[in-house]
C-alpha cells in the first residue's frame, strides 16, 4: 500500500470498524478502511459457501440482532431508512428440553408468562417486567462505554431502571439463581440466553448477558435481517463511500509501516494484535498490560445445507430464528464449566437459527441455511459436525434426514477467517467480571492504543461484543475530540 496520507485508516471492515469508518467520515474527515479478508463485514458477512449450485448464502458470523435492533448508534443511523428490513418473529428465543416439551420466549412477555408451565409464568414476569418496563436503562448500561454514566441513568427512571437490571444480575449470577425461577423450563430458557457469553454459570457475565439478551426478546425482538447480516454491513459501505471513504481488502496488517501516513488510526482488532502491529514504537509498560489481554472460551461453527426445515419434536420452535439447545439449567451449566477446563462437554451447548423460517428468502432453490455453533475449549480442532448433529437429533429426530451438505470451522482455525478469532474466541476477548468492567486495560480511555493517534474500536474494548457498532461509535468520539479537536457528533442520518 503506498504511504500517501490520508486523515483517517480504520484496521477491520467488522461492524465497530465501519461504525467507526461512517463516524469519521460523515465529520468531514478522509477515511480509508484497510480489511485481511476477500470480503468486507468482519463478524457480519453473508457468503455462499459454495455448498450447492444454486447461490445459498450463509451467515458465517453473526445471525440475530436484538443488539443491533437495540442500539444507538444504529437507531441514528436509521437502518430501515436504508433499506435493510430486520424482520422479528413472534418467538425470539427457544428451549428444547426433554419428552418433546420446550421453554418459550415470545417477543410478547404476557404470552410467554401465559404459556410456561404453572407458577413458572408468574416468576418470568416477576424478573422480567420490571426490566422491560426499564428497558432504556437496561439498554444504556449495557452499551455504554462503561466509564461514564450516561445523563438519562441519572434520572428517577434511569435510576429504577439500573436498580432493577442491577438486582436481576445478582440474583442470576450467583448460586442462589434458582431462588427467583425454581421452575426448570424458565430456568433453563433465561440460561440459554445467558450461554451467549460462553462463561462459567452461574457468573455475573452469563446473568448480565441473559437479563440484558431476555429483556431484548420482549422489547425490540431478535430480528433477523432480510439478506443476512450483510445487509447491515453493505448500509454501511455505502455511507462511508458515499461520504468519500474507501475500502481495501486482501490487505492483513501486521506492521504499521503498511499502512498510509494518518493522523488518527482505528483497529478493529484485538489488543494483543495491536501490539504486534505497533510493539517497537509502544511504551513497554503499555505494550504489557494490552498484551495481557485473555482470550476465552471457544466456538465451533456449523454451517449445514437442509432440504426440509429441522423436525423438532415442538413444532413451534420452527417459528423462532433462535434455538439454544442446551437442556436443563444444570446440564448448561456443567456443560459450560467442562470447557471452561479445557474438555469438550459430554452434552455441548449448541445454538442453531433457521433463517428461512423468519425471512423465506433465505430459502434458494428449495434449500435453507443452518447455522449452528457449539461451545467448545479454546483452541479446540475438533470437527463437531457429528456432535451437533447428534445434540439436534435429540430434539429433533430425523434431523439427519434433512441435511444435504455441512461445513465445519472448528475453533483452532477461526482465525483464518477472522484473525480477532482466536482459537475460536467469538467475544474476542475472555467474557468475566472484570472483562465486563475493565475490558480491555483499567485505564481512564479503554480505546486507547497507548500512542498518540492509535485507538482500539473492536469487541475486546466496552460495552461488549454483538453487532451493534457502539464499540466503534464510542472510539470515534474519542478519536474525533482528541485528534480533530471536534467535539460535536456529526450526525448519521440518511441524507444528511
Ligand atoms: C459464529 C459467531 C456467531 C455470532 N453470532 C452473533 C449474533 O447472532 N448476533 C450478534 O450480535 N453477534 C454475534 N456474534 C458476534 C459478532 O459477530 C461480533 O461481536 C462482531 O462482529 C464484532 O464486530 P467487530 O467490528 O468488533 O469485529 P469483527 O466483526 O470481528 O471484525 C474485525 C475485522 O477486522 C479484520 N482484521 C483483524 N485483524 C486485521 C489485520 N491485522 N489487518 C486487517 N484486517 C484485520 C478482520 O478480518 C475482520 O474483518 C457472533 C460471532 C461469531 C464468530
Amino acid at each position: 500500500m503506498a504511504r500517501a496520507s490520508v486523515d483517517v485508516v480504520v484496521v477491520g471492515s467488522g461492524p465497530n470498524g465501519l461504525a467507526a469508518a461512517v463516524t469519521m467520515a460523515r465529520a468531514g474527515l478522509g477515511v480509508q478502511v484497510v480489511e485481511a479478508q476477500p470480503s468486507i463485514g468482519g463478524g457480519a458477512r453473508t457468503l455462499d459457501l459454495g455448498l450447492t449450485d444454486v447461490g445459498l448464502e450463509h451467515d458465517v458470523c453473526s445471525a440475530v440482532h436484538p443488539l443491533a435492533l437495540a442500539s444507538p448508534f444504529l437507531a441514528e443511523f436509521d437502518v430501515p431508512a436504508r433499506g435493510v428490513e430486520i424482520v422479528v418473529p413472534e418467538l425470539s428465543y427457544a428451549q428444547p428440553l426433554d419428552g418433546a416439551r420446550a421453554g418459550l420466549a415470545w417477543h410478547d412477555l404476557e404470552r410467554t408468562v401465559a404459556e410456561l408451565p404453572r407458577g413458572e409464568g408468574a416468576d418470568w414476569r416477576r424478573l422480567l417486567e420490571p426490566l422491560v418496563r426499564h428497558a432504556e436503562a437496561v439498554i444504556e448500561l449495557s452499551l455504554s462505554d462503561k466509564r461514564s454514566v450516561p445523563a438519562s441513568l441519572l434520572t428517577p427512571r434511569g435510576i429504577a431502571g439500573s436498580v432493577a437490571f442491577g438486582r436481576a444480575v445478582l440474583g442470576q449470577g450467583t448460586r442462589a439463581w434458582d431462588r427467583a425461577l425454581p421452575g426448570e423450563t424458565s430456568a433453563a430458557l433465561l440460561t440459554g440466553v445467558g450461554a451467549h457469553a460462553i462463561a462459567r454459570m452461574p457468573s455475573l457475565a452469563s446473568a448480565g448477558t441473559a437479563i440484558m439478551l431476555a429483556t431484548l426478546a420482549h422489547t425490540v425482538g431478535w430480528g433477523l435481517p432480510v439478506g443476512g447480516s450483510q445487509a447491515i454491513i453493505d448500509a454501511l459501505v455505502r455511507d462511508l463511500r458515499a461520504h468519500g471513504g474507501t475500502v481495501q481488502a486482501d490487505t492483513p496488517i501486521t506492521h504499521w509501516s503498511q499502512l498510509p501516513r494518518a493522523r488518527a488510526y482505528l483497529f478493529d482488532t484485538t489488543p494483543r494484535a495491536l501490539v504486534d502491529i505497533w510493539g517497537d514504537r509502544m511504551p513497554a509498560r503499555a505494550a504489557r498490560a494490552l498484551g495481557r489481554f485473555k482470550y476465552g472460551a471457544a466456538a465451533a461453527k456449523v454451517d449445514f445445507v437442509l432440504s426440509e426445515p429441522v423436525p423438532w419434536a415442538v413444532a413451534e420452535i420452527g417459528r423462532t430464528g433462535t434455538v439454544h439447545v442446551g437442556g436443563t439449567r444444570a446440564q448448561m451449566a456443567l456443560a459450560e464449566a467442562e470447557i471452561n477446563a479445557g474438555r469438550h462437554a459430554s452434552a455441548p451447548m449448541v445454538l442453531a437459527s433457521e433463517p428461512a423460517q423468519v425471512v423465506a428468502s433465505r430459502r434458494v432453490g428449495g434449500l435453507a441455511p443452518l447455522w449452528t455453533y457449539a461451545h467448545v475449549p479454546a483452541g479446540s480442532t475438533r470437527d463437531m459436525t457429528e456432535d451437533i448433529t447428534r445434540r439436534l437429533e435429540q430434539f429433533a429426530p430425523g434431523f439427519r434426514d434433512v441435511v444435504v451438505a455441512s461445513r465445519c470451522i472448528p475453533a483452532a482455525r477461526m482465525h483464518e477467517h477472522n484473525a480477532n478469532y482466536i482459537g475460536g474466541d467469538i467475544a474476542a476477548g475472555a467474557i468475566d467480571i472484570a472483562a465486563m468492567v475493565a475490558r480491555p486495560t483499567p485505564w481512564l480511555n479503554p480505546y486507547s492504543g497507548a500512542i498518540p493517534g492509535v485507538y482500539l474500536c473492536s469487541s475486546s474494548t466496552p460495552p461488549a461484543p454483538g453487532v451493534h457498532g457502539m464499540n466503534g461509535w464510542h472510539a470515534a468520539r474519542r478519536a474525533l475530540s482528541q485528534r480533530f479537536g471536534i467535539r460535536r457528533m456529526p450526525s448519521l442520518a440518511p441524507g444528511s
